[in-house]
């Protein structure tokens, strides 16, 4: 099978698991674990912040941040195709009460300043107040695109004209900072924290790393307990996340086979590939995207129905160019 159902079907490699089983542990519940206090110092360097903390996944280090910028029953402005919104489960009302004021971004899911200003609203005795702005890059549902570092900037100085705190979901961020050619820290500059996973193209087996100032990183310590995710030796997670993040690099690899991939599929009858920015195919089917779906799987390949008539595809680091090569092969067989 050739699974491109996403970037986190990775497995992890030998040096994640050499590292994991060599890890120096300590309970990091008491802050006592040094792999994971290196893990959270590396990351924080990396994203340009001045304190991090690790978390179980992307999804848990987004509902704690929203639970740490805001209080119960404010509005969250987000875009109506973001993952924070679209796919944890309305976790900003379960978890932290608050409710969301979507906004619709532009085809690449970039929402402009004068929608943030738009969006807001000011606590009054009848309204409760616009508590957060979350942004999104690279844009998953949009089909991974990499948003310029100027106009996350953009967005992020609007909600702060507004005493808007700005969380950025950074999942794939990596993916972007590649693709646009800059460091993960210049698309950081003006939000106030950022998630970032290293489970999806990193190829780590677990793990996301939530960053900020150090007095939100404290808080948001607390808070990561309260939704139950402090873990005690979690330097064996730790460990192989470390390796992921000095590898960063090669996503490169994983955007050109993108590229290629979205090129052979562009070929084949009844399917359109637009050039993909990152390593995220979005197809568009002129069957409905469950048949397609369906006749892919036949053939060995797996993929993800993402509407009625679009397919996504992820290439990551466990395919190489010659599956890509064959993945292109097979669907053309079981679709013409
Ligand atoms: C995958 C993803 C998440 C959540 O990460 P999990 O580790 O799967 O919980 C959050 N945001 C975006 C944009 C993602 O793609």
């Amino acid at each position: 099978m050739i699974d491109l159902r996403s970037d986190t079907v990775t497995r992890p490699d030998d040096r994640m698991r050499e590292a994991a089983r060599d890890a120096e542990v300590g309970d990091d519940v008491y802050g006592e674990d040094p792999t994971v206090n290196e893990l959270e110092a590396r990351a924080a360097g990396i994203l340009g912040m001045d304190d991090a903390l690790l978390v179980p996944s992307g999804t848990m280090g987004n509902q704690v941040a929203a639970r740490t910028h805001t209080e119960r029953g404010q509005e969250v402005v987000c875009e109506r195709q973001s993952h924070v919104y679209k796919w944890e489960l309305g976790g900003l009302a379960q978890h932290s009460g608050l409710q969301v004021r979507p906004v619709d971004g532009d085809e690449r899911g970039v929402i402009a300043p004068e929608q943030v200003h738009g969006a807001h609203v000011e606590a009054d005795s009848h309204r409760p107040g616009t508590g957060l702005l979350t942004l999104e890059n690279t844009h998953n549902s949009k089909g991974g695109r990499a948003i310029a570092p100027d106009r996350i900037d953009a967005a992020a100085r609007a909600a702060h004209e507004l005493d808007v705190p700005v969380h950025l979901d950074g999942a794939r961020l990596f993916n972007a900072a590649v693709a646009h050619d800059r460091p993960a820290s210049r698309f950081t500059a003006e939000v106030d924290s950022v998630l970032v996973c290293l489970s999806k193209g990193l190829g780590a087996p677990i793990g996301s790393v939530l960053a900020g100032d150090a007095e939100f990183i404290e808080r948001a310590r607390r808070v990561r307990k309260l939704m139950g995710g402090g873990m005690r030796q979690a330097g064996i997670v730790a460990a192989p996340g470390i390796v992921a993040l000095e590898s960063r690099e090669r996503l490169a690899e994983d955007h050109d086979n993108a590229r290629r991939l979205a090129a052979g599929l562009d070929g084949i009858d009844g399917l359109r590939a637009p050039e993909p920015e990152t390593n995220i195919v979005v197809v568009g089917t002129d069957d409905p995207a469950e048949d397609v779906v369906a006749a892919c799987e036949e053939v060995g390949v797996d993929c993800v129905a993402f509407g009625d008539y679009r397919v996504r595809l992820c290439t990551h680091r466990d395919v190489d160019r010659g599956d890509v090569d064959e993945a292109v092969d097979r669907v053309e067989r079981a679709l013409t």
